[in-house]
């Protein structure tokens, strides 16, 4: 199994035909370094932990992000190098300098898990961002957003920063007892898709479920994000659907036996 930088580096590897990037970009696109001091944590449902972060010092005004962007946690591991994993921006309040991420609890005891698990006031956290391209489409007529509960942050921030009266369609794969409130200006609407006790990972759930999705007038905008290989069949089956490629933002957020990392999804 490849260990936490094979995979960053291979997030960052060219595919076959771009060019190669420069040190100078791949350090922009990892973003900037940040120290920041955990606040607090809890549960915020069975399987969702929730780590309040302080950003602290001068720089702090200098933190900045769109909604929905990640940070890369580096996650100190006992004689070796750092785990990385991102994870989304739920909400960043600017003026109290605090920011909330929200922990998937998957089950199994791996580093982003124990580290949420573990954090409490005080500890320090050494992260990478805001970074990351995943944003709303502000020429779109209306918008649909798809992902399982790693993607509530980032489907609850978007629907959150979408304009009074906006068109927004959310599916959203869970376990059980996951559902959360949404406070918005938006028209928007979620579906919450039960897994019933099936483990996550690839699944039919999501895509049965946009299978019954009549799409609105005008020119929409799809945001799908999660397991990898649900993410690459959903793409593929709005594309079916008549949305071309400029329509869908499609990334692969985690998939079994992956390591941290990301997959880009546009095959
Ligand atoms: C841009 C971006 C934003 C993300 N935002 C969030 C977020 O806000 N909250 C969040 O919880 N996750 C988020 N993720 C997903 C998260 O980064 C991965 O789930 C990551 O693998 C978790 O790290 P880990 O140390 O727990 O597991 P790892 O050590 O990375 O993985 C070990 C194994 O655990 C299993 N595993 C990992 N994740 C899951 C899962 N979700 N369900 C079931 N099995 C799993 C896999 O088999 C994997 O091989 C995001 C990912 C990306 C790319």
């Amino acid at each position: 199994m490849p260990g936490p930088d094979e995979v960053m580096r291979g997030a960052m590897a060219p595919a076959a035909g771009r060019p190669m990037l420069s040190e100078a970009e791949l350090e922009r696109r990892r973003g900037r370094p940040w120290t920041l001091q955990v606040v607090k944590a809890l549960d915020i449902g069975p399987h969702m932990r929730r780590v309040q972060l302080a950003v602290t010092g001068d720089a702090a005004p200098e933190f900045q992000l769109k909604p929905a962007q990640e940070i890369v946690l580096q996650i100190a591991q006992p004689g070796g190098e750092p785990a990385r994993r991102h994870y989304t921006i739920r909400r960043y309040d600017a003026a109290s300098k605090l920011l909330d991420v929200d922990f998937v609890l998957h089950g199994h005891r791996t580093p982003g898990v124990s580290w949420s698990l573990e954090a409490k006031p005080g500890d320090l956290i050494d992260i990478r961002g805001p970074r990351g391209r995943i944003a709303l489409n502000t020429e779109a007529d209306w918008h649909i957003f798809v992902g399982d509960e790693t993607c509530i942050p980032a489907i609850l921030a978007l629907i959150e920063a979408l304009p009074a009266g906006a068109p927004g369609f959310a599916f959203i794969e869970v376990g059980g007892e996951d559902k959360q409130e949404i406070v918005t200006k938006a028209a928007a609407k979620v579906e919450w898709l039960l897994r019933n006790g099936a483990a996550p990972g690839p699944s039919d759930l999501l895509s049965n479920a946009l299978a019954g999705f009549t799409f609105p007038a005008g020119k929409g905008h799809a945001i799908v994000i999660g397991e990898t290989s649900n993410v690459r069949n959903q793409r593929h089956a709005l594309l079916d659907r008549g949305l071309d490629r400029s329509q869908i933002y499609a990334e692969g957020y985690w998939r079994p036996g992956r390591v941290g990392g990301h997959d880009h999804v546009n095959d």
